[in-house]
């Protein structure tokens, strides 16, 4: 197996444009999986870690950047502020040694539905900047989930970066797992408020081919919220709101029947999480928006 270490991002974007067979590595953690239990042998490793510009984040305006190379840790300790949704999405990955290696780029190179980063960069309105020595695409979180571990890249293309607008007012994730550390989620969730477009975004993790936006509890809680007047003078949320709102993202949802959990399991359970979550950002609304 060749080792490809470029030094450089036009480095790396050269050999994968002369080695489209090579398999990027950033921190390893579902990759040196695949190795170990031989559920791969690729003719090639094309490691990123020695590319500092995938191992960066900028401000850029009212977004932030993040290099598809910055791991988990530096995402809850140095974004936390900016990224709240992200950050708790990060804090629920696997255990600290996994989140000093493991990166949102892995993830969504990865693009396992579990994957913990997708429900909160589906409701951020995260673009997913890739690049190749022929150029660079952008791609909205929304188009870059295409099946079960398959993604919007082409075989010659990296992930440099995740663009996501600085959060101004609430957002929220929560997973269910067998346990509370090192667990594929049985399902997930995260919701975002964004007053200043009078639109909430709730998107679920680990409960259909891939993860997804449960759009008609989008526009049911936005309708809701903008017809009561609640985004300028918000009130104690309804339960009859809540519990609604919960049955269209558990009827977005099209699990399967796992050892993780069973179809039906799941569909509860997130109706439980979206009422949960919704509970908490709502509370945190008044204060929090910019
Ligand atoms: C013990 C354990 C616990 C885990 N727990 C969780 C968890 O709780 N939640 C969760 O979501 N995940 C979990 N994972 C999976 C893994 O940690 C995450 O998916 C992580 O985000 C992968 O990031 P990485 O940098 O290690 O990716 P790598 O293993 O380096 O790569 C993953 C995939 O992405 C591709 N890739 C990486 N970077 C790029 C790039 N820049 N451009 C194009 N393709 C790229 C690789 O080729 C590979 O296909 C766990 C893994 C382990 C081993």
């Amino acid at each position: 197996m060749d080792f490809l270490r470029p030094d450089s991002l036009a480095e790396a974007l050269a050999l994968k444009a002369q080695r489209p067979d090579a398999v990027p590595i950033a921190g390893g953690t579902d990759v040196m999986v695949e190795l170990n239990f031989d559920h791969r042998r690729p003719a090639a490793l094309l490691d990123l870690t020695r590319v500092e510009d995938l191992r960066t984040w900028d401000v850029d305006g009212d977004s932030v950047r993040v290099g598809a190379g910055v791991p988990y840790t530096r995402i809850i300790e140095e974004l936390g502020d900016r990224l709240p949704g992200l950050a708790m999405a990060s804090r629920t990955v696997g255990s600290p040694q996994i989140r000093n290696r493991g990166t949102v780029g892995g993830n969504l190179g990865a693009a396992s539905p579990a994957g913990d980063a997708h429900p909160v960069l589906l409701v951020a309105d995260a673009v997913v900047e890739v690049a190749s020595t022929r150029g660079t695409r952008r791609i909205a979180a929304t188009d870059f989930y295409l099946g079960v571990k398959h993604n919007a890249l082409e075989p010659d293309e990296l992930i440099t970066s995740v663009r996501l607008p600085a959060a101004r007012a609430p957002q929220q994730f929560a997973k269910v797992g067998t346990r509370n550390a090192m667990v594929i989620a049985v399902c997930s969730f995260a919701v975002a408020l964004h007053p200043e477009q009078r639109r909430v975004g709730a998107a679920v993790g680990s409960a259909a081919p891939t993860p997804l936006r449960a759009s008609a509890a989008e526009e049911f809680l936005s309708g809701e919220l903008t017809a009561t007047g609640q985004w300028e003078s918000p009130r104690p949320l309804l339960d009859s709101v809540k519990r609604r709102f919960g049955e269209l993202v558990a009827e977005a949802a099209s699990p399967i029947d796992d050892v993780r959990g069973s179809a039906a399991y799941r569909k509860h359970a997130l109706s439980v999480l979206a009422r949960r979550t919704l509970g908490w950002a709502w509370q945190d609304y008044p204060g929090k928006v910019a």
